[in-house]
């Protein structure tokens, strides 16, 4: 039975699992995020060696994703600069020999959940991660998203609360995009200290569920999904998930009728797959790639 290596390219820290096609696990290694020069070889000093029959990348973004283009599976204007332009799926192509699937992280988590986690049970779902960026991935009909790039859902425009003490959001392109007003760093500026540190403050979690629930209902009313995942670190506070969908409920205003809303407990959820989600949806991408070339799982 063939083996995928499977690498989810984070902003800290660069995850590399070798699975089998049930998404079993059999290793891993996680090297630290620098420059490409010194990354890169680490990398592949894990996975060769190790017989994989494909490889899948869920990387940070923006990236490539359009399969006609000469740059297709290179990293785009990442703020990470020395990472921007690095063609980081031909590098794995060239290297290991096998074929390499790539997408988002965020779509790759969301692809995670939706063949092994939580929306298995549905076709169209989406992942949302609240951490020190906020992403979004869709899957319809059981595959990620991409259209003409891929979903940036975490810039899209927010309706700021009136009694927002922060002038203007932390995003450098928009004044008052959700992750400008809602990330990990967004909250340090408006509080003044770190997210972490501030579980007590009830005050810092309301505001924040006032903008994720707007964003959710926004993505309800567009993408329709049959369930919504949400992740990253400020999702790991406790008090979030039930301030999240208290106010999803009160910001829709009983204007959509659709059978999740009716049990919000079932149809707004944590992630299932114990941080592992992006990982093992590139699995999935290696075995896509894998079977795209003829090879049989
Ligand atoms: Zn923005």
């Amino acid at each position: 039975m063939p083996h995928f290596g499977a690498l989810e390219a984070g902003g800290a820290k660069m995850v590399c699992v070798v699975a089998n096609a049930q998404g079993k696990i059999l290793e891993r290694t996680s090297v630290p995020f620098r420059i490409p020069e010194t990354t890169m070889p680490e990398l592949l000093n894990f996975f060769r060696g190790k017989g994989v029959a494909a490889m899948g990348v869920a990387c940070f973004g923006p990236v490539d994703l359009d399969r006609s283009s000469p740059t297709y599976g290179a990293i785009q204007s990442s703020p990470k600069l020395d990472w921007r332009g690095f063609p980081i799926l031909r590098r794995f192509e060239e290297a290991l020999g096998v074929p390499v699937g790539i997408d988002t992280d965020v779509n790759a988590a969301a692809l995670g959940e939706a063949v092994w986690g939580c929306t298995r049970s549905v076709s169209d779902s989406i992942y949302v991660t609240v951490d020190a960026g906020i992403g979004l991935g869709i899957i319809i009909n059981g595959r990620p998203h991409h259209g003409m790039l891929h979903p940036e859902g975490g810039h899209i425009f927010m309706d700021r609360r009136a009694d927002d003490p922060m002038v203007c959001g932390v995003c450098p392109y928009h004044p008052n995009c959700l992750e400008g007003l809602a990330s990990e760093p967004a909250i340090e500026r408006r509080w003044g200290r770190r997210a972490e540190e501030l579980a007590e403050c009830t005050a810092v979690w309301e505001m924040e569920a006032y903008y994720i629930a707007q964003a959710l209902c926004s993505y309800i009313m567009v993408i329709s999904p049959e369930r919504i995942v949400l992740g990253g670190s400020v999702m790991r506070q406790e008090q979030m998930l039930p301030l999240v969908r208290k106010e999803v409920r009160r910001q829709l205003r009983g204007y959509i009728q659709g059978k999740g809303l009716d049990n919000l407990d079932e149809y707004i959820v944590p992630v299932s797959l114990g941080g592992d989600q992006g990982v093992l949806g590139a699995v999935k991408l290696a075995m896509d790639a894998y079977a795209e070339r003829g090879g049989l799982l």
